[in-house]
């Protein structure tokens, strides 16, 4: 058994207990073993075997326990057993129509209905009514809900990472293609697709409906399916002829105005195929969002970065030491590697002094002697403070080799305060980037009030590049921003922002959304080596002057 499929184990473990609204911490421990296994390096089915598997972090005895049987039996009773209590079907169609997990237990309960298409009997028989709490209002919600045409979506996106490993895991386990949003890398993923060749459609929609991903079906057809997960998110599975495979994965890909501006697609068995039949340049999946029918620029690759500009180490908030942090780098193939550590006024993490910084510098150097010629250079992820100074002294960040500025407290600040305030810190010489530009958390906090285009007016006179940062919950600049900074003139740098030396991957989501924002590797400034972007620092004399 791989890593992933215990992890997913462990993870469907904690979905359940979640659902039984057990004690919360025993579900966080599991997910946060599942997160070990996914990144553990080590077979853990042959460390369990060993008996050695509770030398991972967060692995317990009880934990420990239950991977054996697993491993072992190839199953855990207790989930099997959780699967039949809470009829997780139901409440993942409950989900699905707005309902939380105890509620559509409670409802099914009144109604006594055991699974999901009872429940669907239930509504469409006008039994909803029936049940204390439910008036006609929440009943016809429900009902549209339930009758809802053409495609499901989530009640909200789905963040990317978590989106392609859901997504992907469906595809890998049918032999299929990830498509959808997932396959355009969009920062949240509501259209959920995947789509098989499959001569004979039967068996690939049986074996999509068996997945332990998949809790209920919401439609099926003939060549066709829509499953539900556990937390209630549409899954599409689209089984397609052999010969009009392509023409499908372009339907499947693409948005509906795109495909809307192809049609009628010509029948096809692969993508290429359908290009040339349209007499139009293949498309990269990332551009598909609005109609294009041009020559698609040469984009940037994530093979063609060469160095990671901004991640963390446990001298702040990261959980991999400076030299970890460099070998996992060295792995990636890259060149060299910024540590941005924290400075003191972010708060709620350790930041570093002064003092913090030179002794870092130190550990750095040594790091550089044992890893030459892969190069760590001393950054610092510096906060800019309300007023627009920087959280360390100028002579501080003089020594440094690259800074980072971030806004991160006071962020509902009024827009001209904000822009000002980031503006500020873009005139300070020794700034190289702007983090995170706008702040934004997907799904959870709007961008900051900011003018961006005043930004990008001053971050391209003073040279400081803006980061397309890669946390799945940050992908800030967006795709659509990164166009217009680069409209603008200005540089973009992919970064991760890296807290663990699993976080690095997270460059693939960096480097897909200045895809979107149609980017070549000439706009990404660390596609160039250490030595050219080093050379390009500004001429410190002309900034004091000027203000
Ligand atoms: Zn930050
Ligand atoms: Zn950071």
């Amino acid at each position: 058994m791989e890593n992933r499929e215990i992890a997913d184990r462990l993870d469907a473990m904690a979905s359940l207990l979640e659902l039984a609204e057990a004690n919360p911490y025993s579900a966080r421990a599991y997910r946060r073993a599942a997160d070990t296994i996914r990144e553990s390096p080590l077979p853990v089915a042959e460390l369990v075997r060993a008996g050695s598997a509770r030398q991972l972090r967060g692995i317990g005895p009880g934990i420990e326990a239950r991977l054996r049987e697993l491993i072992e039996t190839g199953q855990i009773a207790e989930l099997e057993e959780l699967e039949r209590e809470l009829a997780p079907d139901l409440v993942a169609l409950g989900r699905y129509l707005g309902l939380g997990a105890k509620r559509s237990i409670e409802l099914a309960r009144s109604l006594g209905v055991r699974t999901a298409a009872e429940l669907r009997e239930a509504a469409t028989d006008g039994r909803l009514r029936t049940v204390p709490g439910i008036g006609s209002k929440t009943e016809a919600r429900l009902l549209e809900a339930l009758a809802r045409e053409g495609q499901p979506r989530p009640r909200q996106g789905l963040l990317l990472n978590r989106a392609r490993e859901l997504v992907g895991g469906i595809a890998e386990a049918l032999g299929g293609t990830p498509a959808g949003d997932v396959r355009r890398w969009r920062d949240a993923c509501e259209l959920l697709s995947v789509v098989c060749v499959a001569p004979e459609p039967a068996p690939v929609l049986a074996r999509f409906a068996e997945l332990p991903q998949i809790v209920t079906l919401l439609q099926r057809g003939a060549r066709g399916a829509v499953g539900l997960t556990v937390e209630g998110v549409p899954v599409e599975l689209v089984a397609v002829e052999p010969e009009r495979y392509g023409t499908e994965l372009v339907r499947a890909t693409g948005s509906a105005a795109y495909v809307a501006a192809l049609e009628p697609l010509p029948e096809a068995p692969t993508e290429i195929g359908v290009y040339r039949a349209l007499r139009l340049p293949w498309c990269p999946p990332e551009l598909r969002e609005q109609p294009f029918a041009g020559e698609p620029p040469a984009l940037a690759r994530p093979e063609q970065i060469r160095g990671d500009l901004h991640c963390h180490s446990t001298w702040s908030d990261g959980r991999a030491s400076i030299e970890e942090m460099a070998r996992a780098a060295m792995q990636r193939g890259y060149e060299y590697l910024a540590i941005c550590d924290h400075t003191p006024a972010v708060g709620a993490v350790r930041g570093l002094t002064p003092d913090d910084v030179r002794r870092q510098g130190e550990e750095i150097a040594a790091a550089n002697q044992l890893l030459a010629p892969f190069r760590v250079l001393r950054g610092i992820e510096c906060d800019i403070l309300p007023d627009g100074r920087l959280d360390l002294p100028d002579d501080v960040l003089a020594e440094l080799d690259w800074v980072q500025a971030s806004v991160h407290g006071g962020q509902r600040m009024p827009r001209q305060a904000m822009t000002e305030r980031v503006e500020e810190a873009l005139r300070n010489p020794y700034v190289r980037c702007l983090s995170h530009p706008t702040g934004r958390y997907i799904n959870r906090r709007p961008e900051n009030a900011l003018d961006l285009e005043r930004v990008f007016e001053v971050a391209l006179e003073h040279r400081v590049a803006l980061e397309v940062n890669g946390l799945p919950l940050r992908l800030d600049l967006s795709g659509e921003h990164v166009r217009e900074a680069l409209a603008a003139g200005v540089q973009i740098v992919c970064s991760t922002d890296a807290h663990s030396i699993l976080g690095l991957g997270n460059m693939t989501l960096s480097v897909a959304t200045a895809r979107r924002g149609w980017a070549t590797a000439g706009d990404v400034m660390n596609t160039r080596p250490w030595s050219e972007l080093r050379a390009e620092r500004r001429n410190i004399g002309d900034h004091r002057s000027a203000r």
